[in-house]
């Protein structure tokens, strides 16, 4: 039987907790799993939000640096948003779809036409003398709910010019 990805995940920190001479610690396991049922980009306060709300007695501290933890063994990315708050992604979830951050709202989304791996597999992308452990592929710019609003504020700024000069 092969394991699940979650299993596999449980697996790579506890290689990781060994070797680096850590403790393993029940609560790193629980907040794994929380950061995994997440199935979504979150910050380091909605884990633990989820934390609480899975009834976990940990400190926000405990949360931070299992993060920490974590984004050193690779088990989550922190993912490049300009200006805002810290976000973080499971790393199989980041390669399974490119993400679109809008830089308006700064909030990300996916975009499922191909994963990562599927475009990283096009031999043109692959650079060479380098190894990639993994990716992702992060497009930014602005989402339609911002473009909307954007233009509804441009028109609105029109409308009170226009009124001012009948005036
Ligand atoms: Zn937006």
């Amino acid at each position: 039987m092969t394991a699940t990805p979650l299993e596999e995940l449980r697996n790579k920190l506890r290689t990781y907790v060994s070797e680096n001479g850590l403790r393993h610690t029940q609560e790193r396991y629980r907040i794994l799993e929380i950061a995994y049922n997440a199935r979504r980009v979150f910050t380091p306060e909605v884990l633990y939000e989820l934390a609480q709300e899975e009834g976990l007695q940990v400190s926000r501290a405990t949360v931070y640096n299992t993060l920490t933890l974590f984004e050193r063994s690779g088990i989550v990315l922190r993912l490049p948003s300009p200006g805002t708050m810290y976000q973080y992604l499971m790393t199989f979830q980041a390669e399974q779809s490119p993400l679109l951050f809008c830089t308006q709202c700064a909030e990300f989304s996916t975009y499922y036409r191909k994963s990562v791996k599927a475009i990283l597999a096009e031999k043109e992308l692959r650079p060479p003398r380098f190894t990639h452990e993994h990716a992702i592929i992060c497009l930014y710019g602005i989402c339609n709910k911002c473009k909307k609003s954007a233009e509804a504020q441009k028109r609105a700024i029109e409308r009170e010019k226009a009124k001012k000069k009948k005036k």
